[in-house]
């Protein structure tokens, strides 16, 4: 078994599409991680299989840094019009967490608050025990915040 089998926590995804995201969020972090810059990666799938991945963007001043999730809504939004599916999230182990692996990572309350904006029917692969597994995101955030900038949620997106 190779290092790298061992890292990816896609082994524990039960469900091909969420092993798939949890993959290319993970081989994301792996390529570009950088110790107090890159920690995270993130993968959003679109409705036509299209996947599109961001990286975490720490920053000097912390609340300005970027979660990998909003990366990924992003690019998912520059490149495609489709509705989105799903996300994910990997937490790659700092060089210091020698006995750490690569772990899925729930969106913070921000992330759900962005990410039901833009696809209020999205599934998030989330931490369950040894294993990642879809979750819908409505459930994550209920009675989630909302203003008065839009009429209505979008049902489907864009
Ligand atoms: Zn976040």
């Amino acid at each position: 078994m190779s290092e790298l089998y061992m890292l990816n926590p896609a082994a524990g995804c039960p469900e091909p599409q969420a092993a798939r995201l949890v993959s290319a969020a993970y081989d994301t972090i792996r390529r570009r991680y950088a110790e107090g810059r890159h920690q995270i990666g993130a993968a959003i799938i679109a409705a036509d299989g299209k996947v599109f991945v961001g990286i975490h963007l720490e920053a000097m001043v912390g609340r300005y840094s970027v979660c990998a999730e909003a990366a990924a809504l992003a690019a998912a939004r520059l490149h495609s019009d489709q509705q989105l599916l799903a996300v994910a999230a990997v937490r790659y182990p700092k060089p210091s967490e020698t006995a750490a692996s690569a772990r899925i990572v729930s969106p913070c309350g921000g992330c759900r608050e962005l990410l039901l904006d833009h696809a209020p029917t999205m599934q998030v692969v989330i931490p369950q025990g040894a294993q990642g597994v879809f979750a819908p995101l409505q459930n994550m955030l209920p009675m989630k915040y909302v203003g008065t900038k839009w009429a209505q949620l979008p049902t489907t997106t864009p």
